[in-house]
């Protein structure tokens, strides 16, 4: 615990157990143990109530919630527009007030600062252009476009005129693009020149164009970004700025009915082939809204920033929807966070006096691998919440978080969630806590969750198990996948019935409320009987002194079933040796139990991750089992498997 502190701190299970003080229940939106029992009384009217006082509405909807599951609706025949509801509303008061605040990657350029009447004017404009290029309600839009302000005005401009987004990832190649394209038939892309990365021009134009060749594409909008060289084919692709210039700033926004579909968006591809996940419109905002009111805190004068990159459900809801609709003043940033250092991201926070930031634990643990000296040339005291979401965070990495990036005066809300969900799911209030490191924490109001077993039981106080949600399900849950309503009962609505949306992940409570996410159902092995998570001994692991991190995994075993086996990345002063391999093993089996200690210990270079910096472990389960391996598209570093190949001795089967 920092000295002098704030914060009432009871430990519990060796654990840290933070609770707000006075001064952070006092300014939160949410502060009363209230809003839990209201929503716990009738969820479904807890959403009604919320709907109505969050969201402007063109029409109110007959019936809140109807369920026939595995399908459901939530305000039914109720007419709402999202760009509305996150620009036009805001006008009267907030006209000139920063909506977006840009920061390119070359920090001789200049950044920019986009007020909501701005944003207002480009977002109709661009529905105006996209409807003379014919396309029309329900028409499907790719947008491939890095962190600029133009992909927000993209994806505002599609839902001004109803057309369904589909964000891709920047980084991914044209290929992955065309996949992407070419499953949700994608009349137009949009996307630019070119952007920088690390110090280098990328030329984003030339990748956009392997998927602009697929026939469902009829037109190609390009903004310019870098003003690097580029083929404009005729009669297909048009400037960005060309096209706004002719058109009005007036758009009439679509009335949506609140079930038809906003965006899809494809799944990071941790477990498999990634998933084309649909969203609606008024569930989504919903969710999006109070979750970003609430969890985030924001109040007039915040400076919020979220790092996801938009090609994430991260940056759909956090670092576009939600923000915008409750009117806040967000960054975003274009660039590599190590370029040109690793201070980049402090001096940002530094020079726009960032309040609220919002990152990833991957990211995290790479700070605090950098050391605490780039921290410490920048002033981070403008900081007073932080937050993460994309995997189980462990205890060093939340503490490094708290301390050092905080300086023990902010809370680190972990945020669990799902491009699935829409929206946080699990997660401490500010104003309510408690924040435990390692612990997501309580369920938000309005959704009910439990952890089972195999069979569907609730399991004991102390055991892993399955985390899924009851009815009614929350208002931002995933409306199906695209083209593939099979996948979608098998994969959310078949391990335990059609009234339990299973989420596929591990969790076990920490207390009657808290509930710790372990990892993947993949992730979760059985050791001699007993359920172990890769989390909890990759947590154990990092507190050993010479690994930066690791991920472990089950490795098939006669006598006990499975046992675990771990992939770790040294420090620099570390030595891969016997010695070291030894003094881990004995580690987690002090830390967890005997149980839980490591059949071997590999070290290696790096480890497989997608994109979105998540670890992927099937791929390391699946080489110590001499399985097919699967699909690779969402690697970042592809070229680590072939080291952790020959490193295991794998042998792809016949
Ligand atoms: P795919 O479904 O294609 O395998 P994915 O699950 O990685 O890909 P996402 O929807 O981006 O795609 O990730 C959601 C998953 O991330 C969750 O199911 C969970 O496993 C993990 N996760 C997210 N936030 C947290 C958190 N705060 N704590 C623990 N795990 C988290
Ligand atoms: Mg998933």
């Amino acid at each position: 615990m920092p000295k002098g502190s704030m914060w009432v701190v009871e430990d519990k299970k060796q654990k840290h157990v933070f609770w707000p003080n006075a001064q952070m229940k006092k300014r939160a939106w949410a502060n009363s143990e209230k809003i839990y029992a209201e929503a716990e009384k009738d969820r479904a009217a807890f959403w009604e109530k919320k709907a109505k006082e969050g969201l402007h509405w063109f029409k109110p909807w007959s019936k809140a919630y109807e369920e026939n599951a595995p399908y459901f609706k939530w305000f039914v025949g109720g007419e709402i527009n999202i760009s509305y509801n996150c620009l036009d509303r805001h006008l009267p008061a907030k006209k000139d007030k920063v909506a977006i605040l840009w920061e390119p990657e070359p920090t001789a350029e200049k950044g920019r600062a986009i007020t909501y009447g701005q944003l207002h004017e480009e977002v109709n404009k661009l529905a105006n252009a996209l409807r003379s290029l014919g396309i029309k309600k329900g028409d499907r839009v790719s947008i491939y476009l890095p962190m600029v302000p133009e992909v927000m005005a993209a994806m505002l401009a599609c839902s001004r005129i109803g057309a369904i987004h589909n964000v891709v990832f920047s980084a991914f190649s044209g290929e992955a693009l065309k996949a992407r394209v070419e499953d949700s038939e994608a009349k137009v892309i949009i996307t630019c020149d070119g952007y920088w990365r690390r110090g280098k021009e990328i030329n984003l134009k030339e990748q956009s164009d392997i998927a602009a060749a697929m026939p469902c594409v009829q037109k190609q909008i390009v903004v310019k970004r870098l003003g690097n060289k580029v083929n404009m084919q005729g009669g297909r692709d048009y400037w960005y700025h060309e096209l706004l210039a002719k058109e009005k700033p007036n758009c009439e926004p679509e009335r949506m009915e609140s079930n038809e579909t906003l965006f899809l968006l494809y799944t990071s591809g941790t477990t498999g082939k990634p998933k084309g996940i649909i969203h609606d419109t008024g569930g989504y905002l919903t969710q999006a809204y109070w979750t970003t009111l609430w969890d985030f805190d924001l109040h007039d004068g915040d400076i919020y920033w979220c790092t996801a990159d938009i090609g994430w459900v991260t940056g759909h809801t956090y670092a576009c929807y939600g923000p915008l609709a409750v009117g806040a003043t967000q960054l975003i940033y274009e660039g590599s966070p190590d370029f040109p250092d690793w201070g980049r991201i402090w001096g940002i926070i530094e020079k726009y006096k960032v309040s609220v930031f919002y990152t990833a634990p991957t990211a995290i643990r790479m700070w605090k691998k950098m050391g605490d000296d780039w921290v410490k040339k920048h002033g981070l005291g403008t900081l007073r919440l932080l937050a993460t979401v994309g995997e189980p965070i462990d205890e060093e990495a939340w503490m490094w978080y708290f301390n050092t990036i905080g300086g023990g005066r902010c809370p680190v809300i972990d945020t669990w969630w799902q491009t699935e969900t829409g929206g946080t799911l699990i997660n401490a209030l500010p104003g309510i806590g408690p924040f435990i490191p390692t612990v997501a924490g309580r369920v938000f109001p309005g959704a009910k969750a439990d952890i089972f077993d195999d069979r569907g039981k609730p399991v004991e106080a102390e055991d892993t198990g399955f985390l899924v949600f009851k009815p009614p399900f929350p208002p931002g849950l995933l409306r199906g996948i695209w083209n593939n309503d099979e996948k979608y009962v098998e994969t959310y609505w078949s391990e335990y019935g059609k009234n339990i949306y299973f989420t596929s992940d591990g969790a076990k409570w920490f207390d009657k409320e808290n509930i710790r996410v372990t990892g993947r159902v993949d992730d979760v092995m059985k050791v001699a009987g007993h359920r172990l998570s890769s989390a909890e001994v990759e947590d154990a692991i990092t507190l050993h002194s010479d690994v930066v991190e690791s991920a472990v995994v089950p490795m098939p075993d006669e006598i006990k079933g499975q046992v675990p086996v771990v992939f770790a990345v040294l420090k620099p002063h570390a030595k891969a040796c016997p010695e070291c391999e030894q003094s881990i093993i004995q580690h987690v089996g002090k830390q967890i139990g005997p149980t839980a200690r490591p059949a071997k210990v590999y070290f290696v270079d790096a480890l497989p991750k997608t994109r979105s910096g998540k670890i992927m472990r099937r791929f390391l389960r699946g080489m110590l089992a001499n399985e097919k391996l699967g699909d690779a598209t969402t690697l970042q570093n592809p070229e680590v498997v072939e080291h952790l190949k020959q490193i295991v001795g794998y042998k792809a089967p016949q």
